[in-house]
């Protein structure tokens, strides 16, 4: 009974997953956290409180019914738990990972406001669907009924794309997804380093989806393989999930010097390497931090990720300068605290001007002391130069990780009549989610900008429903003409 079993946070304390000693973990790409036991993620589960109105629920983007599957855990119903889980999520064991969760669910759960500790929402989550994976509780996919007279084209095969692709395939639709690259996943392969996502576990979904029926196709962009008309042409309806990709430029002198790379292509790369893959320009050490001083620029998610790439392959020295201060940053705290672990150095409130050139390669960073002013019209404090606060960092290695915008689709795709916001996101209806393009929908950091993957998942499956409408209208309307 409920009774019994939860409601343990004064007496249990909170608990993670012990953590690989920083010594263990820093020259390899493996995940940091150790496993929970059965024991220790029901004793977790039991600390929650089983609130009237789970505010973890309400801040998660998914509505993930937490407080539910906490208690099945506590009870020792790990597969029901599972279930439950699944029921609002295509990848609970990737939100488990690499959800900001202390942002959302944990953040806002009232024992942590309490004092006492949030439940570790994000570990069990973890816990009960690798449990599921184990043990084959995990269904493969079967469409549910069959519309295969009708398929459905998704351009990129990110977590938006391929959980809009779940959702439509179950309803029995005929899937294809496109992707530029030779893998699917979109960041979550490429952009996400192991040590926070085993490839592994973005894999086995794929191959998942593959099973079920959905036909990806890599290695494909579309305005180079096939116009956007001509995609429509093939399909009765388009999903755009293509993300943003569009890296953010620092405006500063020196900034085109050799060795001063851009985020992405340096994840890519390293990623890359974790597949086994061949790639020419981490070999010839150009996006390779091996024995360098690194400075990397930013202060979000992706900064984070490129510093602990740059321990892990071995730099002499790594510095992280953000514009702002700890509190300010956009980065996960737990992320800024994991990489100081791992001997990285925060230059807080620090922004670079201008970058040493000796001879066509970066030699050093050249940046200013900043202070917190005014809050801007977006309420955050905006930073101010301090006059006479500049300093230098030693770099040969400089990462800009300053954040995405949208490419520029409408041109790549040859689609002019494709409309876009003023930030160059794609403009959809609110309520269908269809571009201006008839049929054509589009869906997560496309149009959302730069944002979180849950909600991609979340974006994916609104989409998939608001296809699907589209698509049963579709049929009715070929159906009644046919009849007539
Ligand atoms: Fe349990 Fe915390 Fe959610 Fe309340 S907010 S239901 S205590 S996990």
């Amino acid at each position: 009974m409920a009774e019994k079993d939860m409601l343990k946070f004064v007496g249990v304390g909170q608990a993670f997953p012990e953590k690989r000693p920083a010594a263990e973990r820093d020259d390899d790409f493996l995940e940091i956290n150790r496993a929970y036991i059965l024991a220790k993620a029901e004793e977790q589960a039991s600390r929650c409180s089983q609130c009237g109105v789970p505010f973890c629920q309400v801040h998660c983007p998914l509505h993930n019914n937490i407080p539910d599957w906490l208690r099945l855990t506590a009870e020792g119903r790990l597969q029901e738990a599972y279930e439950l889980s699944e029921a609002t999520s295509t990848m609970p064991e990737v939100c488990g990972r690499i959800c900001p969760q202390d942002r959302l669910c944990e953040g806002n759960c009232v024992i942590e406001q309490s004092g006492h500790g949030a439940v570790t929402i994000g570990s069990v989550e973890k816990f009960i669907t690798d449990t599921a994976w184990k043990e084959g509780w995990v269904r493969p996919l079967r469409p549910l009924s069959d519309r295969s007279g009708q398929s459905v084209g998704i351009i990129g095969a990110g977590p938006a794309g391929v959980t809009a692709a779940e959702y439509l395939r179950r309803r029995g639709y005929e899937v294809h997804v496109y992707d530029r690259h030779d893998r699917g996943g979109g960041l979550l392969t490429y952009g996400i380093p192991g040590f926070k996502l085993e490839k592994e576990i973005v894999m086995r979904r794929l191959a998942r989806l593959e099973e079920g029926g959905i036909v990806f196709h890599y290695d494909f962009e579309v305005g180079r393989d096939m116009t956007l008309a001509q995609l429509r042409a093939k399909h009765d309806a388009l999903l755009v999930a293509t993300g943003v990709y569009k890296a953010r430029d620092i405006k500063a002198p020196g900034v085109g010097a050799g060795g001063v790379i851009p985020a992405l292509d340096y994840l890519i790369a390293s990623n890359r390497k974790s597949f086994g893959d061949s790639v020419p320009a981490f070999e010839n050490g150009s996006l390779n931090a091996e024995g360098k001083h690194v400075v990397v620029v930013g202060g979000g998610d992706t900064a984070m990720d490129c510093v602990r790439t740059a321990v892990r392959q071995g730099a002499a020295s790594v510095k992280c300068l953000y514009r702002r201060d700890r509190a300010n940053m956009p980065g996960s705290q737990r992320e800024v605290a994991n990489a100081e672990e791992e001997g990285v150095v925060f230059v807080w409130l620090s922004a670079p001007q201008a970058f040493d050139d000796n001879a066509g390669k970066v030699a050093g960073v050249r940046a200013q002391q900043m202070r917190l002013g005014a809050p801007d019209a977006s309420g955050r404090r905006a930073p101010e130069v301090i006059e006479g606060g500049d300093f230098r960092v030693e770099a040969d290695l400089v990462i800009k990780a300053l954040g995405f915008d949208p490419e520029d689709l409408p041109q790549m795709f040859g689609a002019p009549d494709l409309t876009v916001t003023r930030w160059g996101t794609l403009r959809t209806d609110h309520k269908t989610m269809m571009t201006s393009v008839d049929g054509v929908f589009a869906a997560g950091d496309i149009v959302r900008g730069a944002s979180l993957v849950v909600w991609a998942i979340r974006d994916g499956r609104d989409v998939a429903k608001t296809m699907h409408t589209y698509l049963a209208a579709r049929a009715g309307a070929s159906a009644t003409k046919a009849a007539a």
